[in-house]
């Protein structure tokens, strides 16, 4: 009879949906000295790949599980706990991946080294399946919209449960069954730079305070790098408070959008440089680096309408270096320029803001004062021209060549054209140079016309 009986239960064990088996802990050789042939229908293994050592138990344990398995199970040893009931997951031959239920008995031995176990493990995949589809019956309407374009989220504070779509994991490299659906999973992808953004305007929204929320943010995709995604949300659910208690939303892709508005961003700001230093040009001499004749007439008539209506004098000199030709004729050409350079660089540190300097042409130059009267200003220039005189200010090989110039001066009281200024300082000047040059000369009415 017991025969029979154990017959039978050898019987249906080995051909059930359970596979039992013996190992023992610390014999590294072979760990497993008994399981049931039923493992092969199961797993795909045989009998005898895991009795020889051959498939190794740890080896066929779904790698993110393996770890949370030894440390249970040294725990349980450590604890000399009997029973021991878990889930895991494992790799079956074909690679598939059983989800499997087991329950343990550890017999601990006298010493540690000889701790013999018994278990049984039980394939729940189906079971989990089902499960699953009731889940996805849940959220059909998700997968109706579910798309390449466009991933979706439902997420039910009430059963803190959330469901991320097939498309929604898959925007982030991600295969259906390798993301669970926690809301820890999204949350821990959040670039670190846009966690407070997304918080608020979600905040936002469970509180009432929005109609539906909106948000840019990085989300780390599985390869490492984080993707740009428009994540769209509305509350469908409330409590008596008007606060979300289910929200369902949307995920868009929009890296590339991104991309090209960083590109576009960066291209503008090219642009703009370009056009600042186009705009510098346009207004600059290039052999001395001063104002241009162009800015200059600008800047007279910019100083022309400040002072329209009140009687307040500004002024305008023009400066004319004195026998330059000369320094042409003996030196030549480049180092006439030189010598422009020179003198252009001794106004910009004789002649400071708010006054302004610009070469007018040639060896001629025109200077702004606008806030000096006649006499301040030729007072100004004879320091000027004191500076000029300097026999270190320009060499030629050890030579000094002597530098001086001639000046106009204007000063401007009532309404006149800019022509007429000109003119005046011209005069001016003319007469410096007929009184035999190295002159500064203030216009005054009766002057010889040139
Ligand atoms: P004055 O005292 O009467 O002003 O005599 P000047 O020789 O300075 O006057 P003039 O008008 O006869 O000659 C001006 C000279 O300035 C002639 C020209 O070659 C020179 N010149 C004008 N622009 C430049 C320039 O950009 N570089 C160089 N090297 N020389 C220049
Ligand atoms: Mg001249
Ligand atoms: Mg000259």
């Amino acid at each position: 009879m017991e025969h029979y009986f154990s017959k039978s239960f050898q019987e249906m064990s080995w051909n059930g949906p359970v596979i039992f088996m013996h190992w023992t802990m610390g014999v590294d050789k072979q760990p497993v000295d008994y399981i049931t042939p039923n493992i092969q229908r199961i797993l795909g293994y045989t009998a005898d790949e895991v009795i020889s050592g051959k498939v190794p138990l740890l080896s066929v344990i779904f790698e993110e599980d393996r770890q949370k398995f030894r440390d249970i199970l040294n725990q349980r040893i450590a604890s000399k706990s009997p029973f021991w009931e878990s889930s895991y997951r494992i790799y079956a031959k074909n690679g598939d991946i059983r989800f499997m239920k087991s329950y343990t008995y550890i017999k601990h031995g006298v010493h540690q080294h000889k701790t013999s176990i018994f278990s049984y493990l039980f394939d729940q995949t189906e079971i989990k399946q089902e499960i699953n589809m009731h889940i996805s019956l849940e959220h059909r309407w998700a997968t109706a919209i579910d798309s390449a374009r466009e991933g979706v989220w439902d997420w039910n504070m009430k059963k803190n449960d959330v469901f991320f779509s097939k498309h929604w994991k898959g925007m982030l490299g991600f295969e259906e069954h390798e993301l669970p659906n926690e809301l820890s999973e999204w949350r821990k992808r959040i670039h670190p730079m846009d966690v407070k953004r997304v918080d608020q305007v979600i905040e936002e929204h469970i509180n009432n305070e929005s109609s539906f929320f909106e948000s840019e943010h990085r989300l780390l995709h599985a390869d490492g790098t984080y993707r740009w995604i428009l994540d769209r949300g509305k509350a469908v659910e409330r409590d008596e408070e008007g606060i979300a208690v289910r929200m369902i939303g949307t995920h868009v892709d929009i890296t590339e959008r991104k991309a090209t508005e960083k590109l576009l961003q960066d291209r503008n700001k090219e642009l703009e440089q370009l056009v600042e230093q186009v705009k510098i040009l346009s207004i600059t001499d290039p052999l001395t680096s001063l104002f241009n004749r162009r800015k200059m007439i600008e800047e007279i008539k910019h100083v022309q309408q400040k002072f329209e209506g009140n009687d307040k004098a500004f002024t305008v000199a023009i400066i004319d270096l004195d026998h330059f030709k000369n320094i042409n004729d003996q030196y030549g050409h480049t180092f006439g320029d030189i010598a422009l350079q020179t003198f252009a660089n001794l106004l910009k540190r004789q002649i400071t803001s708010p006054n302004i300097v610009a070469r007018w042409g040639g060896e001629e130059f025109l200077l702004l004062f606008p806030n000096h009267n006649g006499p301040e200003t030729k007072q100004m220039l004879e320091a000027l021209q004191g500076a000029c005189s300097n026999d270190q200010l320009l060499k030629y090989r050890t030579d000094s060549v002597r530098l001086s110039f001639s000046s106009g001066i204007c000063e401007v009281k009532n309404q006149q054209v800019l022509e007429d200024i000109i003119k005046c300082a011209d005069q001016a000047l003319y007469e410096a140079k007929s009184l035999g040059r190295k002159q500064i000369i203030l216009y005054k009415e009766g002057l010889p016309v040139m």
